[in-house]
């Protein structure tokens, strides 16, 4: 289905013993090097995603985030350099550094920006976007990719990462770990990769750490991604309830790092961006902070075993796409959304 693949895989694993504590081996799966010039998890989302558009014949990708979200960073890369114009409806989210970074690459490649003034108007904006794309093309013109790449489509990325993690404990590049912790934020990549390990036959225990709320909504999320996923991933001699079933039962949800919401920075995620430092890993307050802090609780709470922290934030540097852009401010309708 992949038509050629976008990314680096099989993505290294690496043991990270400065952070290791009584008895327990402490693992990280580097998706942060899924391709060389922006990495993360959305990479392995636009394997699948982007093949599909194409095939459909779309021009357009219509997709939706917060202002400084990596997915529609990431699409706007990847789609801009198949060929797609990358439309995106943004929503608010508190200014940071890396925030006010991430927005001026995608305005250097090319996105065409749409501010929403709250989450409850960008359902409209998109409609409107995709009855315009529509109008003007007879239908079938634009592709539209839901918050987070978090499709079906989308989460098959990591039913891959899955298959590809249970490879490379097969070959000894790590004993199976005992726990696995990620970031869930739109759900894709925890729904993927449960599936994942269903198909490779491993039961591992996932520990999706939720970084948005409300966390209800979140789990009637992770729970319909990963029924669907199952169904897209099962072989013909495969019942996808029982694969779903069987994914689902792996994954727990946590809302305990979550802190003051969605962008919100906390106290032991800082200290967690302070560790992940000491061994050279580059957290993000907003998602990978809460999910490391996740990670060393684990290693403390355990005596002995094997704890897996799955990587998902980019590392590549962002300087080769902010060359030339200035530091001149945003246009006041998307200064807005930088609260
Ligand atoms: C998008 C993102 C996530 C969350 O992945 P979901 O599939 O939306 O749950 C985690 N970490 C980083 C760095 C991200 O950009």
């Amino acid at each position: 289905m992949i038509l050629s693949s976008l990314g680096t895989y099989p993505t290294p694993v690496e043991r990270l013993r400065q952070l290791e504590r009584g008895g327990v081996s402490l693992w990280v799966k580097r998706d942060d090097r899924t391709h060389p010039d922006y990495g993360g998890n959305k990479v392995r989302k636009l394997e699948y995603i982007l093949p599909e558009a194409l095939r459909q014949g779309a021009r357009r990708i219509v997709t939706v985030g917060a202002v400084g979200s990596h997915h529609v960073l990431a699409t706007t890369l990847f789609g801009t350099r198949a060929g797609f114009e990358v439309d995106a409806v943004l929503v608010p989210q508190p200014r940071t550094a890396h925030v006010v970074a991430n927005l001026r690459a995608d305005l250097a490649l090319g996105l065409r920006a749409h501010a929403a003034v709250g989450t409850w108007s960008a359902p409209l904006l998109v409609a409107s976007l995709l009855a315009s794309a529509s109008a003007s093309a007879g239908g079938g013109d634009a592709f539209y990719v839901p918050v987070g790449g978090s499709s079906a489509l989308g989460a098959l990325g990591y039913v891959d990462a899955g298959i590809e993690l249970a490879l490379q404990i097969r070959q000894g590049m790590l004993p199976k770990p005992d726990v696995v912790v990620v970031t869930v934020g739109s759900g894709g990549t925890a729904a993927g990769l449960v599936v994942g390990f269903a198909k490779a036959g491993l039961d591992i225990p996932v520990l999706g750490v939720c970084v948005a709320a409300p966390v209800w909504m979140v789990r009637i999320m992770v729970d319909w991604l990963v029924r669907r996923t199952a169904e897209r991933a099962a072989a013909h001699d495969e019942s996808p309830g029982r694969l779903g079933e069987r994914a689902r039962s792996m994954l727990t949800l946590t809302t305990e790092f979550l802190g003051g919401g969605y962008g919100v920075a906390t106290d032991v995620g800082d200290s967690a961006i302070l560790a992940g430092a000491e061994v050279g890993l580059d957290l993000d307050p907003t998602y990978t902070a809460k999910a490391f802090a996740a990670t060393l609780a684990e290693v403390e709470r355990r005596s002995g075993g094997n704890v897996l922290y799955w990587h998902t934030l980019s590392s590549a540097s962002l300087d080769p796409l902010l060359a030339g852009t200035s530091d001149a401010d945003f246009p006041p309708r998307l200064a807005k959304l930088l609260r």
